[in-house]
């Protein structure tokens, strides 16, 4: 038995193999995508599904299926396991009877990047890497300077001037150096974080150009399945900014389908806003890659409001085809009725996770997702990272009331009138 059956990394375009214990971003041959690669003939052998349950709670007891080798590396503020929500509201709106929610706003920093940060901050430590950058919407900010400023990293981190200040804040509060980051597009920042890796050997925290991060978005696969004595849901729903988290999951899905631990793998529905989703452009187009598209200003699910994935989003396109899912877009007014939705189910989403629910209920519309599907919505950051938008959906309290007994006595038959 190995604690990690990780193996090598292997280009996604050249298929050039790399030793695994080394600091690489991309592919030093072609400047492709790498990917972790595992000895799965051996890990059918070795492991079995039941070995994981007694393991105490945290994404860190699938170790087997990262990348990281030596458990005295590992940086952990307890992500991972975190609670999957049957619907008592929102699934009877839509007449679904299998509707639920995986509540990742309950990460350490409030969003489900401490997955990826985890992992990515502690192999990196055990690679002896002094150094570090991101480029981040905010949340991945927060999350690499969390788990950085632990583990005595020096990280840089680059937050987009349209993030919010709250989301700026955070970046600080946990200690690293923040720069806020000006430009017109995407296609700028991955040009300028590439160049980074060839002329000065930055060791980057970006998704993807870090080949680790999204390896830690395998657990939403076994964490799911687990919980349902190993049946995978019928539809993943994953907002989708960069694509680690969804590119992620289905990797894990695929591990879980080859290792003969579930029988069928669920259809992976990626999200973008209605502004800015070339993703889902890509998608109706049946284009394999995204062409850089829409406007980044123009919606309030700052989380996913890239108008150009690096590499085209290739990886989050063929999760999709592959999962034989699909991809859709929501409006701001379509997101805000899905975080009062939210609210009514005791869960507080910032408005790129709730944009999941949202996507489900253009899906139920639009016939896509069935009655009886088993369905789970990634809620992937948590409504106070973004309570600006809160207070625009919701407004001040409807009423007022004077310390007084009549007027309470008065106000609660007013509120109550119709219950
Ligand atoms: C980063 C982020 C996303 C998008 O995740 P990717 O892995 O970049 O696709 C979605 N929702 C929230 C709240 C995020 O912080
Ligand atoms: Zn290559």
């Amino acid at each position: 038995m190995l604690w990690s059956y990780a193996t090598h990394y292997v280009c996604d375009q050249c298929e050039a193999a790399f030793e695994l214990q080394q600091p690489l971003n991309l592919c030093p041959d072609c400047g492709g995508l790498l990917e972790v690669q595992y000895d799965m003939k051996r890990m059918k052998k070795e492991l079995s599904r039941r070995q994981f349950a007694d393991r105490s709670r945290s994404m860190w007891r699938w170790h087997e299926f990262y990348p990281l080798k030596n458990p005295d590396y590992i940086v952990t503020l307890g992500e991972g396991d975190t609670p999957l929500i049957p619907s008592v509201y929102a699934g009877k709106q839509l007449g679904l009877s299998q509707l639920y929610f995986k509540n990742d706003s309950l990460m350490p920093t409030g969003s489900f990047k401490d997955r990826g940060f985890s992992l990515a901050v502690s192999f990196a430590k055990e690679l002896n890497v002094k150094r570090g950058i991101t480029y981040s919407s905010g949340n991945a900010g927060a999350s690499f300077s969390a788990y950085a400023s632990r583990s005595g990293i020096d990280a840089a981190i680059l937050v987009e001037y349209l993030a919010n200040p709250v989301k700026k804040a955070m970046i600080g509060l946990y200690g690293s150096p923040t720069a806020t980051l000006q430009f017109s597009s995407m296609t700028e920042i991955t040009s300028m974080l590439e160049q980074g890796v060839r002329e000065l050997g930055l060791y980057q925290f970006v998704n993807f150009i870090n080949p680790v991060r999204h390896e830690a978005m395998k657990a939403y696969a076994y964490e799911i399945s687990e919980a349902w004595n190993w049946q995978a849901p019928d539809v993943m729903v994953h907002p989708v900014g960069t694509g680690g988290g969804i590119w992620g999951a289905w990797k894990g899905f695929k591990e879980l389908l080859e290792l003969g631990w579930i029988d069928h793998a669920p259809r992976m529905v990626a999200v973008q806003p209605d502004a800015t989703g070339p993703i889902v452009r890509a998608f109706e187009q049946g284009a394999k890659t995204a062409e850089r598209y829409g406007d980044s200003t123009r919606t309030i699910a700052q989380s996913i409001a890239g108008d150009a994935p690096i590499q085209g989003g290739g990886r989050v396109l063929k999760s999709i085809y592959d999962s034989n899912g699909f991809a859709e877009r929501v409006t701001d007014e379509e997101i805000i009725e899905a975080m009062l939705w939210l609210g009514q189910e005791g869960i507080g989403a910032e408005p790129a996770s709730a944009a999941s629910l949202a996507a489900v209920k253009r899906a139920v519309e639009a016939g896509r997702i069935r009655s009886d599907d088993r369905v789970v919505c990634i809620i992937t950051g948590s409504s106070l990272k973004q309570a600006s938008a809160v207070q625009k959906a919701v407004g001040e309290p409807r009423f007022q009331l004077n310390a007084d007994f009549r007027e309470l006595s008065r106000l609660l038959e007013e509120i109550w009138k119709d219950r």
